[in-house]
Formats: structure tokens, sequence, C-alpha cells
């Protein structure tokens, strides 16, 4: 491939037609299901997904097939058909439903109007994850610009991944004869530790989310009345929290929630934490005086992508701060969730986690903990040497830089799924949600230049996935 003439005509493409069409998307407020439990009334999935359809029709692409599926009670999904030489399936993934706004945009920018600045686009769900169907039919375009052959590629973008993916695996049985046995997989939804050279994902961390119910009094009662004769469910949280958390460290002391680490995953952690060194905590935005869980980036790394954690995320049941009268309150729900270990099982952890805080329930009070859903991480298998190649050849000329290895923190419930059906796969799983990009909080953005960069890293690979059967 000409990398030149690739990278001049990604920068035209991005110019011309997928900056001015990411904006349109940007004002779509189409969030994932779970955050909007009208979704199918209120009809901007649909409108997201004919945009993103539409965009994809007008590509000179050979033979190009689009598709919006649809099935009752059902997110749609996107699909894609490429026709191309040989027996072989490349298979590209990405998703439309976006995280809800969340809180704190700074002045000038918002979730669902578009702003562009210092070469980034901000905006919710232009990152995370509305490029990836542009820069994935890009990158295909881009070797038939220049007449390179590659195996048949399906674009799969489907509207359920931030609620879980939980209308995926529908489609996927539907389409499998479609799809076939895909020997290579390109996720467009991952993290990268930085802009300036191309991150392939080694893990993704699986997620356990469920809700914690203390229940001690029927209804509230004056505090000054109550206190000393019933507990507190606010104290009774933290003896059940303590049983799972260690309260001075973070570490979580379930065996059930642990996994080994394997060695070769250590190495790349440490070659990651030497490149990026203090960017590592420093993409997290601390508060002045704030620190963080250590001082050596290898073990951030190692904590972030192979050791479990735990996060309260909601609470019920806590009047708001202007509501709190002297009461004791009788019923508090916590929102828990835990990110597991790439190879932990997500079933086995539930269950401990649910016998351990249900387990002597202190003073007899009611406790329950409901999961809402449990989902394994995954590990990718060893690197094909013609994927590696092609990985730094395309980081080298498209960054100037080394192609890098690293685990993530978080989770893409669609490629564990895929790395358990084939597991013979290759996956260059990566992205562009780097530091202070800022997917699910506010000021989210998408950083041009890498996403331009990428798309031409993608195709380098399409290209060499086909190569690798000519030789
Ligand atoms: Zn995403």
């Amino acid at each position: 491939m000409d990398f030149k003439r690739a990278q001049l005509s990604t920068a035209k493409s991005f110019r011309e037609s997928i900056v001015p069409r990411l904006c349109d998307y940007v004002r779509i407020p189409n969030k994932s299901p779970l955050f909007d439990a009208n979704w199918q009334k209120n009809g901007h999935m649909d409108r997201a997904a004919q945009l993103m359809a539409d965009w994809c029709r007008e590509q000179s692409i050979q033979g190009l097939k689009v598709e919006i599926l649809r099935a009752e009670g059902r997110t749609p999904l996107l699909f894609c058909e490429i026709p191309g030489s040989g027996e072989d399936t490349a298979l590209l993934y990405g998703h439309m439903d976006k995280q809800p706004e969340f809180t704190g945009w700074a002045p000038g920018l918002s979730p669902w109007e578009p702003v562009l600045r210092d070469g980034k686009l901000y905006g919710r769900g232009g990152a995370d994850d509305g490029y990836a169907v542009f820069s994935s039919l890009t990158a295909i375009r881009l070797l038939q610009e220049q007449g390179i052959p590659h195996a048949r590629c399906v674009v799969l973008i489907e509207a359920c991944e931030e609620s879980g993916s939980y209308d995926l695996p529908h489609y996927v049985d539907q389409l499998a004869g479609r799809i076939g046995t895909p020997s290579l997989v390109v996720c467009l939804d991952a993290e990268c530790g930085n802009f300036d050279q191309l991150w392939c994902t080694t893990s993704l961390r699986g997620n356990l989310v469920g809700t914690l119910t203390i229940e001690g009094l029927t209804e509230g009662v004056h505090s000054g009345a109550g206190t000393g004769i019933a507990p507190s469910v606010f104290r009774i949280a933290r003896t059940l929290l303590a049983r799972v958390e260690n309260d001075v460290t973070g570490d979580l002391m379930l065996e059930e929630l642990h996994a080994p680490i394997p060695a070769a995953r250590v190495a790349q952690a440490r070659a990651a934490a030497t490149v990026l060194g203090d960017q590592i905590a420093g993409k997290l935005p601390f508060v002045a005086g704030a620190r963080p869980l250590s001082d050596a980036p290898v073990e951030l790394v190692l904590n972030n992508t192979w050791r479990p954690t735990l996060a309260i995320t909601g609470a019920a049941g806590l009047p708001a701060l202007e509501n709190a009268g002297n009461v004791l309150l009788p019923k508090l729900d916590l929102k828990l969730s835990f990110r597991l270990p790439p190879t932990t099982d997500a079933a086995t952890a539930a269950t401990a986690v649910k016998q351990r805080l249900e387990a002597d329930p202190p003073y007899g009070v009611s406790i329950e903990f409901d999961v809402d859903s449990s989902l394994a991480g995954w590990d990718a298998p060893p690197v094909a040497p013609w994927l590696e190649q092609a990985m730094q050849d395309a980081s080298r000329a498209t960054f100037g830089r080394d192609a890098m290895y690293l685990g993530t923190g978080g989770s893409i419930p669609f490629i564990g799924m895929l790395g358990e059906r084939f597991p013979e796969t290759q996956f260059l799983v990566t992205g562009v949600l780097g530091p202070h990009s800022n997917a699910h909080g506010p000021n989210e953005f998408l950083h041009l230049a890498c996403a331009e960069r990428l798309t031409v890293c993608v195709a380098r690979v399409i290209e060499a996935h086909f190569a690798r059967g000519a030789t």
C-alpha cells in the first residue's frame, strides 16, 4: 500500500464527508436503550442507523451491500457486506448507540451539539463509537482505490453495546451464514494509550453489575428516636462492602474474582508503562492534591487491566441534600459495578459476591444482591506474525512510532462472544479513546488526526490479512 496516497485520501474523506456527517450524528441523542426507555418511540436510534446507512451507500466500494436489520422489540443493526478475493472473511465491528449526557461539560461544549476545536470533534458518541463505521468502510475503499486485493469483509454496527449488547447474539445467529468464520476481527471501540501510535488491545476486563438492597425498617423514623436502637442501613452497607473490598487499599477480597496474570501480559504492561509513564495516571482528571493508587505506573496498568475492582455507581434511598432531614433511613440501594480480570469466570464471580454479601445479615436486616448482568472479559490469542508485522509497518508509516500492546480496563461484550465462537481468529482491537477523550463522561472528543491514521492502519492490516494466504 502506498501510505502517503492512503493518508491524503483519508484526510480528504474526513474533511469533506466524514466529519460533516459525524457532526449530524452527534446531534442525534440516540442513547442506548438502558438509558432511554422510550428509545423506540423517540426514533433517535433509527435516525442514527439511517444516517450511517445513507453514508455507507454513497461510498464507491465494489459490490457493497448495506442493510439495516430490524427485529420486533430489538435495536436495529447495520450490516454491510463487501465481496472480496479468496475464501476468507474479515469482520469489522463498531456501535452506534451512545452513553447518556452526564454532567460537567465545559462552557461552549455539549453532548448533542458538535464543536470542532483544535483538531478534535467534541460531542457524545463521536469517538465512542460513531467514527467506527466511517473508518471501517474508508479503510476498505483505500485498498480498492489502489487496486489492492482484500478478503470478503463484513461490517457489523450494533445499537445496544452500551447496554451490554443483549440484542447482538440474536443478529449474529441470524447472520451466521453470511458472517461465516472470520479469520480477522477488527474492533474500533477500544482505548489507546496515547494519540501518537497504534495501540493493540490484548485483553478486556469482565463486568459484574448488581444492586445491593438493605432494608432495616418499614419506614423512616426520627433519627433522635431511632438511632442507638435500630442500626443505620448506611453502616450496614459499609460492613457488607468491607466483606468484599479492603476499604483502605481497594483490593477485592474474594478469591473467585481474581485470576493469575500471564507472564507475557506483565511484560507488555511493563513496556506500556515505560512508554506512558505519568500519562497513565495523568489521563484522569484528579483534583489538586489527589494522587493515584500507586506511584508505580506498571502497577496502575495491572490494576486497571488484570485486577478486579469495585465502583459504587449509584444509590437510591439517600435523600438529596436539600431534603435531608434528621431521619434514620429505612432502606438503601446501591449499584455495584465490579470489573473482573480477563480470564475470571463471570458467573462464578457473581455467585461468590452474592453469597458473601447476603450471608449472616447484621442484626437480621433484609439484604439482597440482585445481579443485573455478568459479562466475561477476554484475553487475546497470541498475535500471528503477519498481524504483528502489519501493525508495526502501519504504525511506523502513519504515526512514525512503533505499535504497542495494552490491556484495557473496560469491557466489550461482543469481543468476548467472538473469542469464544472463533478461537482461531486474529483480533485487531483498537480505538481512539485516549487521554481525556472521556467517553461516558463530559467533553467526549474524537481526535481527528488519530482517527485518520488509525483508518490507514486498518487498511494495511486488511491488506496483510489477505496477502498472508497468498504467500
Ligand atoms: Zn463503545
